[in-house]
């Protein structure tokens, strides 16, 4: 046994949950332990992650596209299979889950869209085209003047190139004048990013109350991109009750729908704008973004169990996961590990912050972030320069352990001497 190992096992014999780690097994977590579907028997023992070679990771790192953003719930799942063995008119299909969740969520209209971006950029068009066949055929080069959408300069952000790609230029405003007078007769909506205060650390020029209130006066319909922004459950009736014309949450990220799905909500007449620019139609600009009957299902599944879920529970369990991680990674000396929840509207729930002293701990938050994605099992954490950020909500129950272990013998090893 080398010493490396040895001054391990020591540290982690103070650990709470090294009882229930075999000391052998320690050093080598078993990747099949971390990644074990819930649901591998459903192809008797045949293992799609090794038969097309890619190698299944503990997501510790958020809500992410590129991380395949986070697990459905089980009864999304069995939505999805449950629906597959039959057709139906996908027309029919949309109207009628549409308007489940217009009941459920308390709003005029809803849709189910390929994701929030979908959403932005089918939106957008229902504002540009209504039900004109023409206009609908000629996007994303709609004859005559370029269409203009009001934006704040702060609201400026990644996604707004899906509102772009339906043919608009955005005019970036700042404070509710400036607003006021950009609006002209080639203004066709107003776009706010909700999460923009949350993401830049900069306040809104102009008030949600404010921007409805304006566009209103004008007549120029509003969209606000609310795609991470549960919780709280209450936001997805928040702002259909402010005013805005359109809304659009992700399905496929704290919801726990398909990744390839997400909602539109709003105004009747622009959702039925929006579904005359989506799939099944051909080939309007949204057939690129077709969501089948499975996903439309699972997302309807998502948003009713969303609904129905014990928030406080699902909160403290959260907590619970951090305060786990906390535990272990604080057993080694300098280690400081603080829940932390972000100011919302994006992304409002608990994750884990961990830092230390690189002269005692000398291991940096770069290094340890390099190491757990090429260790065995890998895992995928935030952070970058003098913190590790961990991410407990995209993580299984069974992994929670496997994380905390990880980290803390990482840091610990670093520690020694
Ligand atoms: C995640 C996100 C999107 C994209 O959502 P998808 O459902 O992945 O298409 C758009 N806008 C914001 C603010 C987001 O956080």
């Amino acid at each position: 046994m080398t010493a490396n190992r040895r001054q391990v096992i020591k540290t982690m014999g103070a650990l709470p949950i090294a009882a229930a780690v075999p000391a052998a097994g320690m050093l080598s977590a078993s990747a099949a332990e971390a990644t074990a579907a819930p649901h591998a028997g459903a192809l008797g023992g045949r293992d799609l992650f090794a038969e097309v070679g890619i190698e299944p990771l503990i997501n510790a790192r958020g809500t992410m596209t590129y991380l395949s953003g986070n697990l459905m719930l089980p009864e999304v799942v069995d939505a999805i299979r449950a629906t597959s063995h039959e057709f139906v008119n996908m027309y029919e299909l949309q109207d009628a889950v549409g308007a489940k969740l217009a009941e459920l969520l308390d709003c005029e209209a809803a849709m189910v869209t390929a994701g929030a971006a979908s959403a932005l950029a089918i939106g957008t068009a229902a504002v540009l085209t209504g039900t004109d066949e023409e206009k609908i055929k000629a996007l994303p080069f709609l004859p005559g003047p370029r269409r203009e959408v009001v934006i704040q300069k702060s609201h400026r952000y990644v996604f707004d190139q899906n509102v772009r790609m339906a043919g608009v230029d955005f005019v970036e405003v700042e404070g509710p004048r400036e607003m006021e007078r950009a609006i002209n007769d080639k203004t066709v909506m107003g776009l706010f990013f909700n999460a923009a205060s949350s993401w830049y650390g900069t306040p809104d020029s102009v008030s949600r109350e404010q921007f409805v209130e304006i566009a209103k006066r004008h007549k120029i319909p509003t969209f606000i991109d609310a795609a991470a922004d549960v919780p709280p459950m209450e936001r997805l009736f928040e702002y259909q009750r402010m005013g805005f014309d359109l809304v659009t949450f992700s399905g496929g990220k704290i919801i726990r729908g398909p990744q390839s799905a997400g909602i539109l909500l709003g105004r009747r007449d622009l959702i039925e704008a929006a579904k005359l620019n989506f799939s099944p139609y051909e080939a309007p600009i949204g057939r690129t973004m077709k969501v089948n009957k499975e996903e439309i299902f699972g997302m309807y599944a998502a948003i009713k169990s969303y609904l129905e879920r014990d928030h406080d529970r699902e909160w403290d369990d959260w907590v619970d996961r951090t305060e786990r991680i906390a535990r272990a990674v604080r057993r080694v000396p300098t280690v400081e590990a603080e829940m932390v929840v972000p100011p919302g509207p994006a992304n409002e729930f608990p994750g884990l912050e961990v830092t230390w002293d690189q002269d005692t701990v000398q291991i940096s938050p770069d290094e340890v972030i390099e190491r757990l994605r090429d260790g065995r099992p890998r895992i995928e954490v935030a952070g970058g320069g003098d913190t590790l950020g961990i991410a407990v909500v995209t993580l299984r129950a069974d992994q929670v352990q496997i994380v905390a272990r990880r980290v803390h013998r990482m840091l610990a090893d670093a520690a020694r001497g």
